[in-house]
């Protein structure tokens, strides 16, 4: 973690030199009021609008990134896929209704085009093959995560010619098993699609385990897959949590970008 402009940031330093921007923000450093104190990014949540465009302007100045540009997802925690062409750039950039609808990943080799996903104790997922030079960025939560989004999103990238082996993975801070309780259900799901490794402590999941493991599954290397082992729940002094602010609360989120080839 270090700070840009006042603006605390999780980055992915060794991608920089390659021009390759992957960053999670936390709840710091913005102006929005109680609850969504204060670095909200999130247009949905009931957040003033003039605040949002604020916040998201600060994040992308401290990482030298055009925030008109910043493509989002409407997030409806499914598992499409949506790739971003020229049309779909700058998509939900200015408001909640001009977000790429239905997605909950999104999908670019366009250059100075950040995607963003948005959450509160969901797992946001950032995918990047540096080589092919595409990137993607994914909202996890445990319906998506049963749903296999990030498996998807990496078939996905591959038919666009990238390849697994050189994917390398990032998974943002999250709601971590230590927090996550959940009912008989969603448990028994769980357990029947990934096992003891997402159901390791009785009653609750652990979303971040499930999702590495549809990555490697979809052929990632187990050491090109990096976690930031953060319980948003918590630290919910540093992230929002939807379960420890209550629901009404703000979103932190992750960016990737491909900046233009210098
Ligand atoms: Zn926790």
């Amino acid at each position: 973690m270090r700070e840009i402009d006042g603006i605390p940031l999780l980055i992915a330093e060794e991608l920089l030199d390659e021009g390759i921007v992957v960053a999670f923000t936390t709840r710091v450093g913005g102006v929005s009021a109680s609850p969504y104190d204060s670095l909200n990014l999130a247009f949905h949540v009931g957040d003033c609008p003039e605040c949002v465009i604020e916040n998201r302007e600060r994040v992308c100045r401290a990482l030298r990134l055009e925030s008109n540009f910043l493509t989002c997802a409407e997030q409806v925690h499914g598992s499409d896929v949506v790739i971003v062409d020229e049309l779909k750039r700058a998509g939900g950039a200015r408001s909640k209704a001009s977000a790429i609808q239905g997605a909950d990943a999104l999908i670019t080799a366009l250059p100075e085009t950040p995607l963003a996903i948005f959450t509160a104790d969901c797992v946001p997922i950032a995918l990047v093959d540096p080589r092919k030079r595409l990137i993607a960025s994914v909202h996890a939560g445990w319906r998506g995560t049963i749903a296999k989004i990030a498996e998807v999103a990496v078939s996905m990238m591959n038919e666009l010619g990238a390849n697994p082996g050189n994917i390398l993975a990032f998974l943002g801070p999250a709601i971590g098993p230590c927090c996550y309780e959940v009912g008989n259900e969603i448990g028994r799901r769980f357990q029947k699609e990934f096992g003891p490794i997402a159901t390791q402590v009785a009653g609750h999941i652990d979303l971040q385990a499930a999702n590495r493991a549809l990555l490697q599954k979809a052929g990632l290397h187990k050491d090109k897959i990096t976690e930031t082992n953060r319980c948003t729940s918590s630290r919910n002094d540093l992230f929002f949590s939807y379960r420890a602010d209550g629901k009404v609360t703000g979103r932190q989120g992750v960016i990737v970008a491909l900046q233009r080839r210098f």
